[in-house]
Protein backbone atom coordinates (compact mmCIF):
# COMPACT_ATOMS: atom_id res chain seq x y z
CA UNK A 1 0.00 0.00 0.00
CA UNK A 2 2.83 2.21 -1.05
CA UNK A 3 0.81 5.14 -2.48
CA UNK A 4 -1.16 6.47 0.58
CA UNK A 5 0.99 8.64 2.68
CA UNK A 6 0.58 6.17 5.97
CA UNK A 7 2.80 8.71 8.36
CA UNK A 8 -0.83 10.45 10.16
CA UNK A 9 -3.09 7.85 8.33
CA UNK A 10 -5.51 5.96 11.02
CA UNK A 11 -8.35 4.13 8.86
CA UNK A 12 -12.05 4.58 8.89
CA UNK A 13 -14.40 2.68 11.15
CA UNK A 14 -17.56 4.35 9.17
CA UNK A 15 -19.96 2.64 7.73
CA UNK A 16 -21.90 5.05 6.08
CA UNK A 17 -18.57 6.09 4.36
CA UNK A 18 -18.13 2.43 3.68
CA UNK A 19 -21.34 1.37 2.36
CA UNK A 20 -20.31 4.99 -0.14
CA UNK A 21 -17.11 3.11 -1.47
CA UNK A 22 -19.33 -0.07 -2.06
CA UNK A 23 -21.84 1.26 -3.90
CA UNK A 24 -19.39 2.88 -6.62
CA UNK A 25 -17.24 0.28 -6.73
CA UNK A 26 -17.15 -2.01 -9.78
CA UNK A 27 -14.44 -5.13 -8.70
CA UNK A 28 -14.81 -6.54 -5.34
CA UNK A 29 -13.27 -9.12 -3.53
CA UNK A 30 -13.39 -10.62 -0.26
CA UNK A 31 -9.76 -12.29 0.78
CA UNK A 32 -10.80 -14.30 3.70
CA UNK A 33 -8.98 -16.63 6.84
CA UNK A 34 -9.78 -18.55 9.53
CA UNK A 35 -11.56 -15.94 11.40
CA UNK A 36 -14.64 -16.01 9.18
CA UNK A 37 -15.10 -19.44 10.63
CA UNK A 38 -14.27 -18.97 14.06
CA UNK A 39 -18.04 -18.44 15.29
CA UNK A 40 -18.97 -21.38 13.92
CA UNK A 41 -17.21 -23.34 16.30
CA UNK A 42 -13.70 -24.21 14.37
CA UNK A 43 -10.61 -22.71 15.80
CA UNK A 44 -8.07 -20.69 14.07
CA UNK A 45 -4.33 -20.93 13.70
CA UNK A 46 -3.43 -17.63 15.01
CA UNK A 47 -4.92 -14.92 17.46
CA UNK A 48 -7.11 -15.68 20.49
CA UNK A 49 -7.62 -19.94 21.40
CA UNK A 50 -5.15 -20.09 17.75
CA UNK A 51 -4.44 -23.72 17.28
CA UNK A 52 -1.09 -23.25 16.55
CA UNK A 53 -0.23 -22.64 20.38
CA UNK A 54 -0.45 -26.10 21.28
CA UNK A 55 1.45 -27.57 17.70
CA UNK A 56 3.86 -26.17 15.68
CA UNK A 57 2.60 -25.30 12.38
CA UNK A 58 5.28 -26.48 9.92
CA UNK A 59 5.32 -29.51 11.78
CA UNK A 60 1.54 -30.44 10.26
CA UNK A 61 1.27 -28.54 6.95
CA UNK A 62 3.92 -29.27 5.04
CA UNK A 63 3.87 -31.50 1.95
CA UNK A 64 5.59 -35.42 1.49
CA UNK A 65 9.01 -34.29 1.43
CA UNK A 66 8.70 -32.67 5.27
CA UNK A 67 6.43 -33.23 7.89
CA UNK A 68 3.88 -35.57 6.67
CA UNK A 69 6.18 -38.18 5.12
CA UNK A 70 8.22 -37.85 8.53
CA UNK A 71 5.15 -38.57 10.17
CA UNK A 72 1.88 -38.94 8.49
CA UNK A 73 0.12 -40.61 11.63
CA UNK A 74 0.71 -37.23 13.09
CA UNK A 75 -0.56 -35.26 10.45
CA UNK A 76 -3.72 -37.23 9.88
CA UNK A 77 -4.63 -37.23 13.17
CA UNK A 78 -4.55 -33.17 13.03
CA UNK A 79 -6.82 -33.11 9.68
CA UNK A 80 -8.88 -35.49 11.35
CA UNK A 81 -9.53 -33.26 14.12
CA UNK A 82 -10.34 -30.55 11.70
CA UNK A 83 -12.57 -32.83 9.35
CA UNK A 84 -15.04 -33.97 12.71
CA UNK A 85 -14.95 -29.63 13.22
CA UNK A 86 -15.87 -28.79 10.26
CA UNK A 87 -18.34 -31.45 10.10
CA UNK A 88 -20.20 -30.38 12.93
CA UNK A 89 -20.09 -26.19 11.94
CA UNK A 90 -22.71 -24.76 10.38
CA UNK A 91 -22.37 -20.92 8.57
CA UNK A 92 -22.38 -18.75 11.03
CA UNK A 93 -24.01 -14.71 10.03
CA UNK A 94 -20.71 -14.15 8.12
CA UNK A 95 -21.22 -16.87 5.58
CA UNK A 96 -24.38 -15.98 5.02
CA UNK A 97 -23.68 -12.08 4.74
CA UNK A 98 -21.06 -12.97 2.04
CA UNK A 99 -23.32 -15.67 0.56
CA UNK A 100 -25.96 -12.67 0.01
CA UNK A 101 -23.69 -10.73 -1.65
CA UNK A 102 -22.89 -13.13 -4.00
CA UNK A 103 -26.33 -13.19 -5.70
CA UNK A 104 -26.55 -10.33 -7.55
CA UNK A 105 -30.31 -9.65 -7.62
CA UNK A 106 -29.45 -9.00 -4.28
CA UNK A 107 -26.03 -7.18 -4.59
CA UNK A 108 -27.65 -4.59 -7.34
CA UNK A 109 -29.29 -2.83 -4.13
CA UNK A 110 -26.09 -1.73 -2.24
CA UNK A 111 -23.65 -2.27 -4.82
CA UNK A 112 -25.56 -1.95 -8.42
CA UNK A 113 -22.52 -2.19 -11.09
CA UNK A 114 -20.28 -4.81 -9.01
CA UNK A 115 -18.83 -8.20 -9.66
CA UNK A 116 -18.12 -10.20 -6.81
CA UNK A 117 -15.59 -13.25 -5.74
CA UNK A 118 -14.64 -14.59 -2.88
CA UNK A 119 -11.33 -15.81 -2.53
CA UNK A 120 -11.04 -17.87 0.60
CA UNK A 121 -8.57 -19.52 2.52
CA UNK A 122 -10.66 -21.41 4.62
CA UNK A 123 -10.63 -25.55 3.90
CA UNK A 124 -14.01 -26.03 6.03
CA UNK A 125 -16.42 -25.86 2.98
CA UNK A 126 -18.62 -23.67 4.92
CA UNK A 127 -18.41 -20.71 2.83
CA UNK A 128 -19.89 -23.38 -0.16
CA UNK A 129 -22.39 -24.85 2.29
CA UNK A 130 -23.75 -21.00 3.34
CA UNK A 131 -24.28 -20.05 -0.74
CA UNK A 132 -26.41 -23.86 -1.04
CA UNK A 133 -28.23 -23.22 1.85
CA UNK A 134 -28.65 -19.41 0.97
CA UNK A 135 -29.91 -20.42 -2.72
CA UNK A 136 -32.18 -23.26 -1.27
CA UNK A 137 -33.54 -20.17 0.41
CA UNK A 138 -34.42 -18.54 -2.80
CA UNK A 139 -35.92 -21.84 -4.16
CA UNK A 140 -33.79 -21.96 -6.97
CA UNK A 141 -30.56 -24.70 -6.36
CA UNK A 142 -28.45 -23.38 -8.88
CA UNK A 143 -29.01 -20.01 -10.82
CA UNK A 144 -26.98 -18.72 -13.48
CA UNK A 145 -24.61 -15.89 -12.78
CA UNK A 146 -23.06 -16.07 -8.89
CA UNK A 147 -20.33 -15.14 -8.20
CA UNK A 148 -17.53 -17.14 -7.53
CA UNK A 149 -16.00 -18.83 -4.64
CA UNK A 150 -12.39 -19.58 -4.96
CA UNK A 151 -11.09 -22.08 -1.87
CA UNK A 152 -7.11 -21.33 -2.72
CA UNK A 153 -5.98 -23.26 -0.32
CA UNK A 154 -7.95 -26.92 -1.11
CA UNK A 155 -10.83 -28.40 0.62
CA UNK A 156 -10.57 -30.97 3.94
CA UNK A 157 -12.86 -32.93 2.62
CA UNK A 158 -10.83 -33.87 -0.39
CA UNK A 159 -8.56 -36.53 -0.10
CA UNK A 160 -5.89 -37.19 -2.46
CA UNK A 161 -3.63 -40.27 -3.86
CA UNK A 162 -0.12 -39.69 -2.96
CA UNK A 163 1.03 -41.93 -5.93
CA UNK A 164 2.86 -39.60 -8.67
CA UNK A 165 1.24 -41.54 -11.38
CA UNK A 166 -2.36 -41.97 -9.71
CA UNK A 167 -3.10 -38.40 -8.44
CA UNK A 168 -6.78 -39.29 -7.55
CA UNK A 169 -9.00 -37.35 -5.65
CA UNK A 170 -11.97 -38.17 -3.67
CA UNK A 171 -14.50 -36.14 -1.90
CA UNK A 172 -15.20 -37.79 1.59
CA UNK A 173 -16.77 -36.56 4.17
CA UNK A 174 -16.91 -39.88 6.74
CA UNK A 175 -16.27 -39.83 10.26
CA UNK A 176 -14.00 -41.16 10.88
CA UNK A 177 -12.28 -41.09 7.54
CA UNK A 178 -10.92 -44.57 8.71
CA UNK A 179 -11.76 -46.30 11.44
CA UNK A 180 -7.72 -46.09 13.31
CA UNK A 181 -8.87 -42.29 13.38
CA UNK A 182 -11.90 -42.77 15.40
CA UNK A 183 -11.70 -40.93 18.72
CA UNK A 184 -7.95 -39.19 18.37
CA UNK A 185 -9.51 -35.83 17.59
CA UNK A 186 -10.10 -35.58 21.38
CA UNK A 187 -6.04 -36.00 22.06
CA UNK A 188 -5.72 -33.33 19.57
CA UNK A 189 -8.39 -31.44 21.40
CA UNK A 190 -6.40 -31.73 24.55
CA UNK A 191 -2.92 -31.30 22.73
CA UNK A 192 -1.71 -35.18 24.25
CA UNK A 193 -1.71 -36.44 20.73
CA UNK A 194 0.95 -38.91 20.81
CA UNK A 195 -0.54 -42.61 19.01
CA UNK A 196 2.06 -44.17 16.41
CA UNK A 197 -0.94 -45.49 13.38
CA UNK A 198 0.40 -47.59 10.97
CA UNK A 199 0.36 -46.16 7.07
CA UNK A 200 -1.46 -49.19 6.07
CA UNK A 201 -4.61 -48.12 8.95
CA UNK A 202 -4.14 -44.75 7.83
CA UNK A 203 -6.32 -43.26 4.86
CA UNK A 204 -5.51 -45.20 1.42
CA UNK A 205 -6.20 -44.24 -1.70
CA UNK A 206 -9.47 -45.89 -3.08
CA UNK A 207 -8.66 -46.74 -6.60
CA UNK A 208 -5.14 -47.95 -5.92
CA UNK A 209 -4.43 -48.11 -2.45
CA UNK A 210 -1.44 -45.70 -2.11
CA UNK A 211 -1.07 -43.65 1.06
CA UNK A 212 -3.77 -40.92 0.77
CA UNK A 213 -3.69 -37.28 2.10
CA UNK A 214 -5.42 -34.44 3.02
CA UNK A 215 -6.54 -32.37 -0.04
CA UNK A 216 -5.50 -28.72 1.25
CA UNK A 217 -2.60 -26.47 0.24
CA UNK A 218 0.70 -26.91 2.47
CA UNK A 219 2.86 -24.47 3.04
CA UNK A 220 5.95 -24.78 0.11
CA UNK A 221 2.60 -25.55 -2.20
CA UNK A 222 1.38 -23.84 -4.84
CA UNK A 223 -2.15 -22.64 -4.19
CA UNK A 224 -4.98 -23.14 -6.30
CA UNK A 225 -6.53 -20.50 -9.07
CA UNK A 226 -3.44 -18.81 -9.36
CA UNK A 227 -3.82 -17.50 -12.64
CA UNK A 228 -7.94 -16.11 -11.81
CA UNK A 229 -7.10 -15.06 -8.95
CA UNK A 230 -4.44 -12.44 -10.27
CA UNK A 231 -6.71 -11.26 -12.94
CA UNK A 232 -8.72 -10.29 -9.91
CA UNK A 233 -6.43 -8.83 -7.85
CA UNK A 234 -5.44 -6.67 -10.61
CA UNK A 235 -9.29 -5.37 -11.39
CA UNK A 236 -10.17 -5.16 -8.10
CA UNK A 237 -11.29 -1.99 -6.81
CA UNK A 238 -12.06 -2.92 -3.28
CA UNK A 239 -10.80 -5.54 -1.44
CA UNK A 240 -12.19 -6.90 1.89
CA UNK A 241 -10.18 -8.64 4.42
CA UNK A 242 -12.15 -10.56 6.67
CA UNK A 243 -10.81 -12.47 9.50
CA UNK A 244 -7.16 -13.06 8.63
CA UNK A 245 -4.13 -12.56 9.90
CA UNK A 246 -2.33 -11.27 6.86
CA UNK A 247 0.53 -13.57 7.67
CA UNK A 248 -0.06 -16.02 4.81
CA UNK A 249 1.31 -15.21 1.24
CA UNK A 250 0.48 -14.60 -1.63
CA UNK A 251 -3.73 -14.28 0.31
CA UNK A 252 -1.38 -11.89 2.62
CA UNK A 253 -0.16 -9.25 -0.09
CA UNK A 254 -3.44 -8.94 -1.93
CA UNK A 255 -4.84 -5.95 -0.49
CA UNK A 256 -1.46 -3.93 -0.73
CA UNK A 257 -1.75 -4.76 -4.49
CA UNK A 258 -5.28 -3.15 -4.62
CA UNK A 259 -4.35 -0.48 -2.61
CA UNK A 260 -1.12 0.11 -5.20
CA UNK A 261 -3.44 0.35 -7.83
CA UNK A 262 -5.32 2.93 -5.96
CA UNK A 263 -8.05 0.98 -4.67
CA UNK A 264 -9.72 0.99 -1.46
CA UNK A 265 -9.02 -2.01 1.35
CA UNK A 266 -11.56 -2.56 4.45
CA UNK A 267 -10.23 -4.98 7.01
CA UNK A 268 -12.94 -7.08 9.42
CA UNK A 269 -11.10 -8.14 12.28
CA UNK A 270 -11.38 -8.87 16.20
CA UNK A 271 -8.07 -7.69 16.70
CA UNK A 272 -5.23 -5.50 14.72
CA UNK A 273 -3.39 -7.43 12.56
CA UNK A 274 -0.79 -7.33 9.71
CA UNK A 275 -1.02 -4.20 6.98
CA UNK A 276 -4.09 -3.05 8.74
CA UNK A 277 -2.83 0.25 9.42
CA UNK A 278 -2.73 1.24 6.06
CA UNK A 279 -6.46 0.10 5.36
CA UNK A 280 -8.99 2.75 4.49
CA UNK A 281 -11.67 1.42 6.93
CA UNK A 282 -10.98 -1.13 9.41
CA UNK A 283 -13.71 -2.57 11.49
CA UNK A 284 -12.91 -4.26 14.71
CA UNK A 285 -15.00 -6.92 15.90
CA UNK A 286 -16.27 -10.15 14.93
CA UNK A 287 -16.87 -10.44 11.19
CA UNK A 288 -20.62 -11.95 12.16
CA UNK A 289 -21.22 -9.01 13.30
CA UNK A 290 -19.75 -6.20 11.18
CA UNK A 291 -19.74 -7.97 7.86
CA UNK A 292 -23.56 -8.07 7.92
CA UNK A 293 -23.79 -4.45 9.17
CA UNK A 294 -21.10 -3.13 6.35
CA UNK A 295 -22.72 -4.88 3.47
CA UNK A 296 -26.55 -3.93 4.54
CA UNK A 297 -27.80 -7.30 5.41
CA UNK A 298 -28.50 -7.28 9.09
CA UNK A 299 -31.60 -9.53 9.06
CA UNK A 300 -29.93 -12.04 8.26
CA UNK A 301 -30.80 -15.07 10.80
P1 LIG B 1 -5.11 -17.17 11.17
O1 LIG B 1 -5.49 -18.23 12.16
O2 LIG B 1 -3.68 -16.88 10.95
O3 LIG B 1 -5.75 -15.79 11.65
C1 LIG B 1 -7.08 -15.72 12.03
C2 LIG B 1 -7.44 -14.26 12.15
O4 LIG B 1 -8.84 -14.18 12.37
C3 LIG B 1 -6.75 -13.52 13.30
O5 LIG B 1 -6.23 -12.30 12.80
C4 LIG B 1 -7.88 -13.28 14.30
O6 LIG B 1 -7.72 -12.07 14.99
C5 LIG B 1 -9.07 -13.21 13.37
N1 LIG B 1 -10.36 -13.57 13.99
C6 LIG B 1 -10.63 -14.54 14.89
N2 LIG B 1 -11.95 -14.58 15.16
C7 LIG B 1 -12.53 -13.61 14.41
C8 LIG B 1 -13.86 -13.15 14.24
N3 LIG B 1 -14.90 -13.71 14.88
N4 LIG B 1 -14.09 -12.12 13.39
C9 LIG B 1 -13.07 -11.53 12.74
N5 LIG B 1 -11.78 -11.91 12.85
C10 LIG B 1 -11.52 -12.95 13.67
O7 LIG B 1 -5.89 -17.49 9.85
P2 LIG B 1 -5.49 -17.20 8.36
O8 LIG B 1 -5.03 -15.80 8.20
O9 LIG B 1 -6.58 -17.74 7.54
O10 LIG B 1 -4.22 -18.15 8.28
C11 LIG B 1 -3.89 -18.71 7.23
C12 LIG B 1 -4.05 -20.25 7.24
O11 LIG B 1 -4.88 -20.86 8.21
C13 LIG B 1 -4.67 -20.58 5.95
O12 LIG B 1 -3.78 -21.37 5.24
C14 LIG B 1 -5.93 -21.38 6.24
O13 LIG B 1 -6.04 -22.40 5.27
C15 LIG B 1 -5.65 -21.92 7.59
N6 LIG B 1 -6.81 -22.23 8.45
C16 LIG B 1 -8.07 -22.48 7.94
C17 LIG B 1 -9.11 -22.78 8.80
C18 LIG B 1 -10.48 -23.06 8.23
O14 LIG B 1 -10.60 -23.61 7.14
N7 LIG B 1 -11.54 -22.68 8.95
C19 LIG B 1 -8.89 -22.82 10.17
C20 LIG B 1 -7.61 -22.57 10.66
C21 LIG B 1 -6.58 -22.26 9.77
Amino acid sequence: MSEKDTSNWTPSADMAEFQKVLRSSKNIIAVCGAGLSAASGIPTFRGAGGLWRKYEAMSLATPETEAFAENPSLVWQFYHYRREKARAAEPNAAHKALAVFSIPSYRKVIAPDAGFTIITQNVDGLSVKAMNQVLQKEGDPRPTGIATLLEMHGRIFDVNCTMRLCKHVEYNTSSPICAALAGTENAVEAGTIDAEIPKDKLPRCSKCNALARPGVVWFGEQPKYMPEIDKLVDAADLCLVIGTSSTVYPAAGYAAEVSDHGGKVAVFNLERSDGDGEADFLFLGPCEKTLPEALGLVKLN
